[in-house]
């Protein structure tokens, strides 16, 4: 039998976008799909709208199709291929049939593809926690606990559901496989359709006698306290990772993680940048002039400041190693101080007086000052 055009199968023009033949496949899918229609041959329609979607749809599948016609797919891929490159798991999601295209592709070559179903190891959800802390905090590090409200492992019944002294027993309807095959004749031979069971949910167990503390669920919603370090370093909005603490479902299942995310509050004093400290520090223009030693706030106490004579607003001093820790013991950053420089506001009439002094006594040496 001559293969047709696969645009001519769509119905769809040979420029058609990618939306247009996603549109078009799913009107005709809704048509064709096994579980909708009944008709003998509409299995074979359904496989064949399902190959031309999967090599239109693939950018590369096309352009070989559309310079090669079948025979550049039908050499280059197997049967298989063509439909594995394919995502029909997003077309039929919410289209309201009970099997996805895994069940399809069964029919199709007579075995699963190994995609597109639940993934067989279920993970607990990863679970995200905010905390601030204070800048010395953040200098020190800092050891704290903090609730956590997590879905966790019944503790009563161990995570099996059922209440405690009594075990799930295995489910009579399909002895305990989870699955519940179903065998029928079609044009193409027999097919199997292999459907989660309906008695245990593909628990392959069912309880008898329920867990009371988790109603059967094996797993309880609970605030945990857990325990915390935080590196001294530690820079704003980093991450610590908890490995297994997030969300737990239940035994052989596993946890997901948890993730700290660290703020930083701002400090009154310091500025952060990196791990160097920045400050503002007033001084009397007096002392500008004739230069001080000033007492200077750190995280680790006062430092001691010389500010030499004749220092200008703006200027910036450093303090080695009076900085944030960095990460990883690798040593610290710097303090950095700006001076400002303060002019009096109200002066007394003495300090007025030693003033005007003081500018005869510039003017008098002709220096620009
Ligand atoms: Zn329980
Ligand atoms: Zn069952």
């Amino acid at each position: 039998m001559k293969k047709r055009d696969y645009y001519e199968i769509l119905g769809i023009d040979k420029n058609a976008s990618n939306t247009e033949i996603k549109k078009a496949y799913r009107q005709l899918a809704l048509k064709y799909h096994p579980d909708k229609n009944p008709d003998k041959d509409a299995e074979e329609k359904f496989k064949e709208i399902s190959e031309a979607y999967a090599v239109l749809y693939d950018d590369e599948k096309r352009k070989m199709y559309d310079m090669y016609g079948h025979a550049g797919i039908d050499q280059r891929y197997t049967a298989e291929d063509i439909f594995r490159g394919a995502d029909f798991g997003d077309i039929f999601r919410g289209m309201g049939f009970d099997f996805g295209f895994d069940d399809i592709f069964e029919r199709f070559f007579g075995h699963r593809m190994g995609f597109n179903r639940k993934p067989r190891t279920r993970r607990g959800s990863d679970l995200r926690y905010d905390i601030e802390i204070s800048l010395e905090d953040a200098y020190k590090g800092l050891e704290t606990e903090i609730n956590v409200p997590r879905t966790e492992i019944c503790e009563a019944c161990n995570g099996s559901g059922a209440k405690p002294g009594t075990r799930p027993k295995n489910c009579p309807q399909c002895e305990g496989s989870g699955q519940t095959r179903v065998s029928r004749r079609t044009a193409f031979g027999m097919f199997t359709r292999v459907t989660t069971c309906s008695r245990c949910n593909g628990q392959g167990t069912i309880i008898e006698e329920q867990c009371t503390s988790c109603k059967g669920r094996g797993a309880v919603q609970k605030t945990r306290k857990i325990e915390i370090r935080i590196p001294r370093g530690i820079e704003e909005t980093s991450q610590l990772r908890l490995v297994g603490q997030g969300e737990q479902l239940g035994t052989g299942v596993k946890s997901g993680d948890l993730f700290i995310v660290v703020h930083i509050k701002d400090h009154p004093k310091f500025k952060r940048r990196d791990s160097d400290l920045y400050q503002k520090i007033d001084i009397s223009f007096t002392r500008a002039a004739l230069g001080h030693k000033i007492e200077v706030e750190t995280l680790d106490g006062i430092e001691k400041l010389r500010i030499p004579e004749g220092t200008e607003g703006g200027e910036i001093f450093k303090l080695n190693n009076k900085g944030m820790p960095r990460l990883n013991n690798r040593g610290f950053g710097d303090m950095y101080v700006e001076v400002h420089v303060k002019t009096p506001k109200k002066l007394s009439k003495k300090a007025r007086k030693i003033i005007e002094e003081l500018e005869k006594e510039l003017k008098n040496h002709k220096r620009k000052y």
